[in-house]
């Protein structure tokens, strides 16, 4: 029997945020660059004994990083865009953190000795977006159309030989060509990146061979793309580059990657490649198995992903070894592994002590995941038998939690089974609405606002974790949050904004906030995962059905209005971002789960109304996000993430103003979608676009209210009257005035008050510039 295991990429980060403390002390100026390498490599150390010892056969190297794997492909090709001041050779650590971060010149910033290193200027990061349809962010590569590549770095080869070292034979992990090349971004003129292929190919070919002169046998080439949509070119580029390299490298075997969904239609293509071995991610897209089975030659290497790499839950062995056996018993050459590399996993439950302990016996983390791969890859090669309590102490686990009354809440279930037509829709239609509102809420032509947070000083920080450790009462807490809010409130009456928000100041972070208020949520204590580079969040977990004991936020929200005249928003997060940003149930669609918590919105949405609030905001920073990878899955998301904003939105009078939120998107995929949220006012992020994202908004006659942000609040700069003016009349050439709101870009949580003081002063102006003259 030849069933083997294998393992894709391990989380980075460290049981306890390791590698997190070691950059920042880095950046800092607190230690230096030998420091940070030390930790890196006792990271590394640690990570390929877990999982020697979890008994995994087959372990991975260079799945490590210091910030991102694409960032690091990028400097190893030598992809280092001009601006950086790279003059060839080996990538330095200053760039590298540049590329990432950005520096700023003359050494200020957090990277305090730029310029010792030749960066004399300030510059900025590269870009930085979602991979694929997770939650983790890679840094965008940028690409000229001459662009020369060369292998500058031998990270690959030195983890390689460390792990040897340490007497760990490993597979390393290279991000594939094909999928770099569609990821990077060109730069100067227009061109299609992976045109370039012919030229980043002979760098592939050169690491290759001395992965294989150092003793490699193996290499595990990820190619995620290779279950998008593909042109025939793209598909094409698979076949170029796996000839090549198998011609150049005949000796090496590549175990070629494909995760997060089915090939499909790239199956027939991947298939007969000139590489040794394919992985197929069976969690994401069990359907595919016979057709994978049919498709890939017998005498390929099959990998097959049964572990689910992007969720919490622990499996249940004995299905998967249902499925497993009878392929096993008539196909040689198997190998199971992780549907995906456990990057997306938090590390280890048993750091978990405060967890509900029956839902404990629910999840596995990677940790836990590789012990049950183990087992699944002993049950297959030496029998069930062997590992019998192992496997029947899965079952039992998710046998209990299938009927658990802490899943089962028939109160929401039969709230759920009752949602109608009419609970969707509001009361009036938009033009409708639109004038009663104008009439109960008298705003001026182009009113101001903010979108919700005001800026979380150490102050407010120090705070909340006072009150966490019970050092600050909550009497104290509560004391302390209302001083803050009252004086957000006096200020913005003061540079006189139109409409005003509380500040947020209670909220750890718009998903947690309401998470830890709603049944059906657990929250961890050390569960971190990568979001980017130093930045790890630690999800929600959903496991049951969710509802709202109490009110969460009108508390706060009527603090807020009791001081004030003018119209304070009330502020929530929407369905579809709470469930997007979480670890979500795997027993039950996520539409299911999305329109439960869309129900436990709407009660706060309706209690808000009922305590007097005129507006109410329903953030969705999320939705174009948790857009699928597949076109053809487009409709059916938008549908029930629509159907559940209204669900949550819609219980409210016409007098009550709906707004909602979305931070940067491509508007053009969901504007019928947007349309159909039918929200009265949205804001969205458009400042860095020069409002080339509202000829979505033109172009679909998009018909409610809009503020497209004229600050872009993820730089310090303070923005000039004359900016946002600008901006507006640019604004006002695709909507018309009545349409228009004026705001920021996004919540202003992150910025100092030094910075958002003077930029809503000359927001405000700049909004009063355009009345006069409207
Ligand atoms: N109301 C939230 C805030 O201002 C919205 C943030 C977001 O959508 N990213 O912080
Ligand atoms: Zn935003």
């Amino acid at each position: 029997m030849t069933v083997v295991t294998a393992n894709l990429g391990f989380p980075r980060i460290g049981k306890h945020r390791e590698l997190k403390f070691a950059l920042e002390a880095y950046w800092s100026g607190k230690s230096d660059a030998k420091t940070l390498l030390d930790v890196a490599q006792k990271l590394r150390a640690e990570n390929w004994a877990l999982q020697k010892k979890a008994g995994i056969d087959i372990i991975p190297s260079n799945d490590f990083s210091l910030y991102d794997h694409v960032l690091d492909t990028a400097v190893m090709v030598g992809a280092v865009p001009e601006i950086y001041g790279w003059k060839g050779g080996p990538v330095g650590l200053d760039t590298y953190f540049a590329m990432a971060r950005g520096a700023e010149g003359e050494g200020h910033g957090d990277c305090g000795h730029a310029h010792h290193h030749g960066l004399a200027q300030g510059v900025p990061a590269l870009e930085m977006t979602k991979w694929f349809d997770t939650n983790y962010h890679y840094m965008v590569p940028e690409v000229v159309e001459d662009q020369a590549f060369g292998l500058t770095s031998a990270k690959p080869l030195e983890h390689f030989i460390e792990a040897k070292a340490l007497g760990i034979h490993t597979r390393p992990v290279l991000l594939g060509p094909v999928t770099f090349l569609k990821l990077a971004k060109a730069r100067g003129s227009a061109f299609k990146p992976l045109d370039l292929l012919p030229r980043l190919l002979p760098v592939y070919v050169e690491l290759l061979r001395q992965l294989e002169e150092a003793g490699a046998d193996w290499v595990q080439v990820d190619e995620p793309i290779a279950v998008l949509d593909l042109t025939e070119g793209e598909r094409h580029s698979f076949t170029t580059s796996y000839g090549e390299l198998a011609r150049a490298v005949p000796g090496l075997n590549i175990m070629l990657a494909s995760y997060f969904g089915a090939p499909a239609d790239n199956l027939s293509t991947l298939a007969v490649l000139p590489v040794a071995g394919l992985h197929v991610d069976l969690v994401r897209a069990p359907e595919q198995f016979s057709d994978v089975l049919a498709a890939v030659p017998a005498d390929k290497i099959l990998s097959l992903g049964v572990i689910d790499g992007r969720n919490i839950w622990r499996a249940d062995l004995a299905a998967i070894l249902e499925r497993l056996e009878p392929v096993v018993a008539t196909r040689k050459n198997l190998q199971i592994a992780p549907s995906c590399s456990l990057l997306h996993v938090p590390i280890d439950l048993e750091l978990e002590t405060a967890l509900d302990a029956e839902l404990k016996t629910w999840l596995a983390f990677a940790a836990q995941k590789l012990a049950e791969l183990a087992t699944l890859g002993t049950a297959l090669v030496e029998g069930r038998d062997v590992v019998a309590e192992t496997i029947a102490a899965a079952s039992q686990a998710v046998a209990a939690r299938a009927v658990s009354p802490k899943v089962k809440d028939v109160a929401v279930q039969a709230r759920l089974a009752g949602v109608d037509e009419a609970m969707q829709q509001r009361q009036s239609a938009f033009t409708e609405r639109r004038s009663r509102q104008a009439q109960s809420l008298a705003l001026p032509l182009f009113p101001t606002t903010t979108i919700g947070s005001f800026p979380q000083t150490p102050d407010v920080r120090k705070a909340r974790s006072a009150h966490a450790k019970g050092a600050l009462s909550d009497l104290q807490y509560d004391t302390f949050i209302e001083k803050e809010t009252e004086a957000a409130i006096r200020w913005q009456e003061e540079i006189g904004l139109d409409v005003l928000v509380h500040g947020e100041f209670e909220r750890n972070d718009m998903v947690q906030y309401f998470g830890e208020q709603l049944a059906g949520f657990a929250f961890t204590q050390h569960a971190w995962v990568q979001s980017y580079g130093s930045r790890y969040v630690r999800p929600p977990i959903i496991f049951g059905d969710v509802s709202r004991p109490q009110p969460m936020t009108v508390r706060w929200w009527a603090y807020a209005q009791s001081l004030t005249e003018k119209p304070v928003k009330g502020m929530l997060t929407g369905p579809v971002t709470i469930l997007n940003w979480s670890f979500v149930r795997d027993d039950q669609p996520r539409s299911e789960t999305c329109r439960q918590i869309a129900l436990a919105i709407r009660n706060e949405v309706n209690d808000l109304e009922k305590a007097g609030a005129a507006m109410i905001q329903i953030d969705e920073a999320a939705l174009r996000e948790g857009l699928p990878l597949r076109q053809k899955d487009w409709a059916s998301y938008l549908d029930w993430a629509v159907e559940s904003f209204r669900l949550c939105a819609s219980g409210v009078g016409d007098d009550t103003q709906v707004h909602t939120h979305m931070c940067y998107s491509e508007f053009n995929d969901i504007i019928g979608a947007i349309a159909a949220m039918d929200a009265d006012v949205i804001s969205i992020e458009t400042s860095r676009s020069k409002m080339e994202l509202l000829d979505a908004f033109r172009n679909y006659d998009y018909p409610n209210e809009i503020g497209p942000g004229v600050y872009d609040i993820h730089s310090p700069r303070v923005p000039e009257i004359g900016e946002m003016t600008e901006l507006l009349s640019l604004a006002r050439d695709r909507l018309s005035d009545r349409q228009l709101w004026v705001n920021p870009d996004c919540g202003l949580k992150t910025r100092k008050w030094d910075e958002v003081r003077p930029a809503l002063v000359n927001m405000v102006a700049a909004a009063r510039q355009l009345r006069a003259a409207a």
